[in-house]
């Protein structure tokens, strides 16, 4: 893999911070953007802009076709079966609360929903709203200290009662790898649905819905190399067209009169109003630049990334790392004796380096280790080792300042 090469597809990586060049290593938040994401958006908006789905003239059909093709590059990426499986939605947040607002309609006050101990706030709260609306039961799997899930004790909690289990694949605060395979073929057996909130993974690993058999996987455009409000759910047709809509309007219907509307066929039915057009066609781009990777070499790259740093960062004296499980991506959670990790962080960056300071949207985490938050520094493929120096040496010069 040529990094150099890579990084230079990256404008914002030849930008300087308070004079220094920027180090980014706050890619768990949103990653940055290559530049035939960037022009592939400027140039919809230069030359094809239109609203889609209803125009006979020129330029809706070309805006129609380029974000319709958006969606096959984004369902032939993901191996699911059908393109209308691919729902354009603003991002994992919005695709959860689908699920939880329309699956949710169909449950009852004797259902339970699973979720975990190490979930993103927006895997926790649509489903306890739910539960108050429904009076269902939130059950929890636990996790242990090193940051991973309690499988044994997920197959205590599993029962004909559970009708949805909603796990993270991969943990925003401290990079565990779930085997999500696990609990999805378990939680088929008792015939509950599984929903993956993979806001951290498809950047990091190589997703094949049809083979995880999961029955919802949800994602964000922003994380992945793409646009901000613009992300994924994608679902089985088969219980997405059991689900009543999610929200009323243009495009979702195909007949209203003023007594009675019928809805539209998938993926229609869940995409109310006029959509995101130019952050789903930015997407598909991303999707485009993904596919140019050798995605082992970057498997393997961010691999070195993380035990790399993990090492150096080892020799730090009074470090305290948060998440060592056995499967891990490249996130890094620690803490120093003696700083505040908001001091760390603002130091840091007066230096030029971004990294992540605070709670990670995981409170029940930071609250199971007692602490209130972490420093997450988060890598991503056009990251480097002298970054990585840089970060180092720059702890070193700061820790006695703090001290
Ligand atoms: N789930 C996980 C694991 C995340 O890391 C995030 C964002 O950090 C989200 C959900 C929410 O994503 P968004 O804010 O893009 O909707």
């Amino acid at each position: 893999m040529n990094i150099q090469e890579i990084r230079s597809q990256f404008p914002i990586l030849s930008e300087k911070i308070h004079g220094k060049p920027l180090v980014y290593f706050d890619n768990g938040a949103t990653t940055q953007k290559p530049s035939s994401v960037i022009q592939r958006i400027n140039d919809y908006y230069a030359k094809e802009n239109a609203n889609i789905h209803r125009g006979v003239h020129t330029l809706s059909q070309e805006a129609t076709s380029a974000y319709e093709n958006a969606r096959t590059t984004i369902q032939q990426y993901l191996g699911a079966k059908e393109s209308h499986e691919i729902l354009f939605t603003k991002g994992t947040t919005d695709s959860i609360n689908l699920v939880a607002f329309s699956f949710g309609e169909l449950l009852t006050a004797e259902d339970e929903i699973i979720i975990s101990a190490m979930e993103h706030h927006s895997n926790i709260v649509p489903w306890q709203m739910l539960c108050e609306r429904k009076g269902c039961k939130l059950r929890i799997i636990p996790m242990n200290e090193n940051g991973e899930l309690a499988l044994d004790q997920f197959e205590t909690i599993l029962s004909a009662k559970t009708k949805l289990v909603a796990v993270t694949h991969i943990s925003n605060a401290l990079g565990t790898v779930n085997d999500v395979k696990h609990i999805i073929d378990k939680a088929h057996k008792v015939g509950a649905k599984v929903l993956i909130d993979g806001a951290q993974s498809i950047q990091h690993i190589q997703v094949n819905v049809q083979e995880l058999d999961c029955d919802f996987y949800a994602f964000s455009g922003h994380k992945l190399f793409g646009p901000t409000g613009i992300g994924v759910l994608y679902g089985k047709e088969e219980i997405l067209n059991s689900m009543p809509p999610y929200q009323g309007g243009g495009d979702m219907i195909k007949e209203v009169t003023l007594e009675k509307t019928t809805y539209n066929e998938l993926p229609h039915k869940f995409e109310a109003g006029t959509p995101n057009i130019a952050g789903g066609i930015g997407l598909g781009a991303a999707f485009e630049f993904l596919n140019s990777l050798d995605m082992e070499a970057v498997l393997q790259h961010e691999q070195e990334l993380l035990d790399y740093a993990t090492e150096a960062l080892s020799k730090i004296e009074g470090i305290q790392f948060y998440g060592r499980a056995k499967n891990k991506t490249s996130v890094i959670s620690f803490l120093i004796e003696g700083t505040h990790p908001y001091d760390v962080g603002t130091l840091l960056d007066k230096m030029g380096i971004a990294v992540r300071t605070g709670h990670h949207c995981t409170q029940p985490i930071m609250d199971q280790f007692c602490i209130p938050g972490t420093i997450r520094a988060s890598f991503a493929f056009y990251n480097t080792k002298e970054e990585i120096d840089i970060f180092i040496k720059a702890l070193e010069r700061i820790i006695p300042m703090l001290k």
